[in-house]
């Protein structure tokens, strides 16, 4: 996790608002916590914020590993789901994976994240 409190200070800014689309007056503004789950572990990462002066709003920036993972964790849920319109249980699902990685809880969660939307 050291590693990447010390990636995410050297953060580029991103250049364009994704609000109103304007460049040129993105500040950082602040941080804060967030959890991340992976399927070996769970992690407390910091997201930086940023503010665009033009239209008030923020953004978390996201790094690009924890794109990626959201794109790893996709491929996945999209899997649970085939599994769970097929009737099967949320410990058989896990059963397909090695258990000690990922549990009913995780899949549980997922489920729900992703019927937010997120
Ligand atoms: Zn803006």
């Amino acid at each position: 996790m050291e590693k990447y409190l010390r990636g995410v200070e050297g953060m580029k800014k991103p250049q364009g608002c994704k609000n109103c689309g304007r460049e040129g007056g993105m500040i950082w503004h602040g941080k804060y916590p967030r959890g991340l789950k992976t399927m070996e572990n769970r992690y407390e990462i910091v997201i930086r914020r940023i503010l665009c002066k033009e239209c008030g709003k923020t953004f978390g920036v996201l790094p690009k590993f924890v794109e990626k993972f959201r794109r790893y964790a996709r491929d996945i849920i999209r899997f649970v789901m085939r599994c769970l319109k097929k009737k099967e249980t949320y410990e058989g699902i896990a059963g397909r994976f090695s258990v000690s990685l990922i549990g009913v809880t995780t899949l549980r969660q997922w489920r729900l994240s992703s019927a937010e939307g997120g």
